[in-house]
């Protein structure tokens, strides 16, 4: 424990929604992987910009610009306390994780891979780590290769260093798979990647929420996260990346804000990482996402991964009771985050997310924007847990409740 002590009722409180019932039953939100809830800290943050100081940023003279412009700014110096980077021109607000891949395909790939460079991304990815490479390949000509996953949801290590090699040009994988929990060694991929020459971009969508960040670790070149999935607004994405690299990328988008001069010739960039935010940036949730990131260093991410841990173990042991049930992903404990997928025999996973439903159960059932991973084990969905810092060992047991009423309620409806 960090800063304050692990105390769940304290954190459950922050979080209005959790008081909430749903049909009748008090809601046990388990869908976190999909996004996260918010707590009251940010939400206060959010109001306070549009009540008391709304403006837009960088272009005012007047006092709520500068304002909003420093409320701004901070949250870029939160951020590199939060993963470790070495200065605030490193981090680049987007919209989210997806628009930040896309950021990297554009703008790296486009001026820096050559017909023929391979790019090597993973089985394991989620779609907005697949479609942007493959319109690359399809407008560029770069070969797309693919790292497989073993019938246990982790990576295939011995393919991935047969696959990395010299005509690596770009690797870009998830630390952690949304659809199985899977960690994925990243910093062992990177160091590999590296010996290539290669770059290596990490999808940190699921990771950054749940484990301890330290972008120099890593080894990655590119670090994507969102801020709805770890307590903060919708509509904010981060993109680290190594100054060198932003300075050398040519521009995402074109217009306000990214810009030095423009005449009616042509145009010169402004300083990174202004030169990747072109218009006006969703302002408020950014701001609003610096009180999530307080959030979480104030509990401590170390805090945060036991707790979640800890929950993972026992929903394992006590989910395998339930007659019919598949449990996907590794047996280790230390190779996944806070995810359990499963299927039940005989029943669609959407059945199994109504029937949870019914009892207040928020889960998610579908192919989770990981249809390779699916497709893997031949199946079209599973249903998926996803716990974080304020779910509890109490939830943990109605969730069991519900799973096992959902088999024997379609147990019944068989027969
Ligand atoms: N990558 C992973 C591993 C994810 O789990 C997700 C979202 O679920 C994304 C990328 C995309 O995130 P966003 O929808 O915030 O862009």
């Amino acid at each position: 424990m960090s800063i304050r002590e692990w105390d769940q009722d304290a954190i459950r409180r922050d979080f209005p929604v959790l008081r909430r019932e749903v049909n009748g039953r008090p809601l046990v939100y388990l869908d976190n992987a999909a996004t996260s809830q918010k707590p009251v800290q940010v939400i206060a943050e959010l109001t306070r910009y549009y009540r008391d100081y709304n403006a837009n940023i960088h272009r005012g003279v007047h006092t709520l610009s500068q304002e909003a412009t420093a409320a701004y700014e901070a949250v870029r110096d939160r951020v590199v306390a939060f993963i470790g980077a070495r200065a605030p021109e490193e981090i680049v607000f987007t919209r989210n994780t997806t628009e930040a891949i896309n950021l990297v395909a554009h703008a790296y790939g486009r001026a820096f891979l050559q017909p023929g460079d391979e790019v090597v991304i993973t089985e394991l990815e989620h779609h907005s780590n697949i479609v942007p490479w493959q319109l690359l390949r399809d407008e560029r000509g770069v070969v797309l290769r693919y790292v497989p996953m073993l019938a246990d949801g982790t990576l295939d290590m011995a393919e991935a260093r047969r696959i990395i090699g010299p005509r690596t040009k770009l690797l870009a994988v998830t630390q952690m798979s949304n659809a199985l929990g899977t960690i994925v060694p990243v910093a062992e991929l990177a160091a590999l990647a590296h010996q290539h020459g290669t770059v290596v971009l990490v999808d940190g969508a699921q990771s950054v929420p749940h484990l301890p960040t330290d972008v120099a670790a890593l080894g990655a070149d590119f670090l994507v996260f969102s801020a709805h999935k770890m307590l903060g607004p919708t509509g904010v994405g981060v993109l680290w990346a190594r100054g060198e690299l932003l300075e050398a990328m040519p521009p995402f988008l074109g217009g306000g804000d990214m810009i030095l001069t423009v005449t009616m010739e042509h145009s010169t960039w402004n300083a990174v990482p202004h030169k990747f935010e072109a218009g006006t940036p969703n302002i408020a949730d950014v701001i609003a996402f610096g009180a999530a990131l307080d959030y979480l260093a104030a509990l401590g991410m170390d805090a945060v991964c036991r707790h979640e841990r800890e929950l993972l173990g026992v929903a394992l042991e006590r989910l395998a009771t339930v007659p019919g049930i598949t449990l996907y992903g590794s047996a280790d404990l230390d190779a996944r985050g806070g995810v359990v997928s499963f299927g039940l025999e005989g029943i669609h996973p959407h059945d199994i997310g109504q029937v949870l439903d019914g009892a207040g159960v928020a889960i998610r059932a579908g192919h989770h924007c990981a249809q390779p991973v699916m497709q893997h084990y031949g199946i079209a969905a599973t249903a998926r847990v996803s716990f974080y810092l304020y779910n509890t060992l109490a939830e943990v047991d109605a969730l069991v409740a519900a799973v096992h009423e959902a088999a024997r309620f379609f147990g019944r409806v068989r027969v």
